[in-house]
């Protein structure tokens, strides 16, 4: 247990991290980091589709749900949750929303940090959220930017897997065990009511890959995993 170690991950939606990330959360949650979802929009008019068919439903009764969910969801997983509530189709990130994540990078100084893949042909505000990550770290890199607090070191990014792997380009370089805390993650799934539909899917994905981890590892006790791609190269002294 270490509290003053952090991960911060970035969810373009309101339920992105849940699905992609869940398991990873959880763990980290566990192990006593403080884990900082920073969720760009409700996703309110792109994935929200069964709220939408309840007759009488306004944008703003479906922003008040998602919220509710959302945070749930995230307390479920041992997390905290900023919502930036930045519109949704489109996603309109400000000058304000990139010196906010500057300040958020600097202040929390992340282990390693979570987002959305390079390419998603179906949602490109998770290309959005991938540039906000990515850029504003940079930033928050350099010291000459105008934001409080430390320069940000190098925490290494790591990309959740999206929807449609293939269609994103997605290379699932990073197999991350989650079996001990699966059923946490399946929990905060199901209280993600609006989205029904991909409790199952990811419980599939996550023995997937579960099953790819065991193979390349030889640890057959695996059950579920996540997959992610880095972004930079990971330095070690060991390559075994
Ligand atoms: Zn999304």
């Amino acid at each position: 247990m270490d509290s003053s170690k952090s991960v911060l991950v970035v969810s373009a939606h309101a339920a992105d991290f849940v699905w992609r990330a869940g398991g990873t959360i959880a763990l980290y949650a566990q192990r006593g980091y403080r884990v900082r979802i920073l969720c760009l929009s409700y996703g309110e008019r792109g994935e929200s589709e069964r709220l939408w068919r309840q007759p009488g439903m306004t944008l703003d009764c479906v922003k008040t749900s998602r919220h509710a969910e959302s945070e749930r969801a995230a307390g479920i997983l041992g997390a905290e949750i900023r919502f930036f509530d930045s519109g949704d189709y489109p996603l309109r990130l400000t000058d304000e929303t990139v010196y906010e994540m500057v300040v958020e990078y600097r202040k929390y100084q992340p282990e390693f940090v979570l987002t959305h893949s390079f390419k998603d042909p179906y949602n490109y505000d998770h290309l959005d959220a991938n540039d906000l990550t990515l850029r504003t770290l940079v930033y928050a890199q350099a010291a000459g930017y105008p934001a409080k607090g430390k320069k940000l070191g190098a925490p290494p990014v790591f990309l959740f897997e999206p929807h449609q792997s293939e269609q994103c380009e997605f290379k699932p370089q990073v197999l991350l065990d989650i079996t001990p805390v699966f059923d946490i993650k399946r929990k905060a799934m199901e209280s993600m009511e609006a989205q029904e539909h991909l409790w199952e899917y990811y419980t599939d994905l996550s023995r997937r890959r579960g099953s790819q981890a065991v193979r390349n590892s030889g640890r057959k006790e695996i059950k579920h995993a996540e997959a992610f791609q880095r972004v930079y190269p990971q330095v070690t002294s060991e390559l075994a």
